[in-house]
């Protein structure tokens, strides 16, 4: 077995762990590869193993990815920070967005996503962790946010994506996931998605309820930005 079939293996035990010990179904937790700086060849690796879902962080990057995997039928999900003259290819080119944090870029997003393709699946990502981040929307802003986005056109919105800052306490991890669980349901708006919980703190975003799980070092090991 290759090391990624491996860790893909390992990771999907831990994913059923985590389930059974909070008696959820296993199958409503759905396993995000993040393949930053990972070369195509590793995702190749991956689909080999059934993994479907990519999740990338840099455009040009993920752009690069895309054209060298296109025999294969894969999902492509955009996770990263996201400039104002980037959304024409993001709408284009992927099938969810879990890294949107104002109004201006899903604006951009619904009036770029070709009327050919399926409204662009959206996750709001929302700053639960005051100043230790710098994005993401404010709990704050989130309501009115919500309310504008759920109403574009060509995007359809699903939920909440945050990235907590990491602690080794499990339960101040587990408060700060359950916050953003909190903050999706006291939106109303019926969203089916929670996009958190990454190599570190799966068990814990499980736990509270995570949808997607957004998972690079576990499974591809460790970056290496110097040679990216
Ligand atoms: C890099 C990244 C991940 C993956 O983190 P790991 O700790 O390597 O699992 C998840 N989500 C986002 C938004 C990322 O940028």
């Amino acid at each position: 077995m290759s090391t990624i079939a491996g860790n893909i293996a390992l990771v999907e035990a831990r994913i059923r762990a985590a389930a059974l010990a909070v008696q959820r179904d296993v199958t409503s937790v759905h396993l995000l590869a993040v393949s930053k700086t990972k070369p195509a060849t590793a995702l190749r690796e991956a689909y080999a193993s059934g993994i479907r879902d990519f999740g990338e962080n840099y455009l040009q990057e993920a752009r690069a990815k895309q054209v060298e995997l296109a025999d294969l039928p894969l999902s492509w999900h955009f996770i990263g920070p996201i400039q104002s003259n980037k959304t024409r290819d993001i709408a284009e080119h992927f099938e969810w967005v879990h890294s949107v944090d104002r109004l201006k870029i899903a604006q951009r997003l619904s009036e770029q996503r070709p009327a050919e393709l399926a409204p662009l699946n959206i996750c709001i990502q929302v700053n639960v962790s005051g100043e230790a981040s710098k994005s993401g929307c404010t709990p704050a802003d989130l309501p009115a946010l919500a309310a504008a986005i759920s109403a574009l056109p060509r995007l359809k919105l699903r939920g909440l994506m945050a990235i907590p800052e990491p602690t080794e306490d499990r339960a101040e991890q587990d408060r700060a996931f359950a916050t953003v669980r909190h903050l999706q349901e006291s939106l109303n708006l019926g969203l089916d998605t929670l996009s958190m919980g990454m190599s570190h703190d799966l068990e814990s975003a499980i736990a509270q309820g995570a949808t997607w799980v957004r998972i690079g070092t576990a499974l591809f090991g460790a970056r290496d930005y110097g040679q990216a």
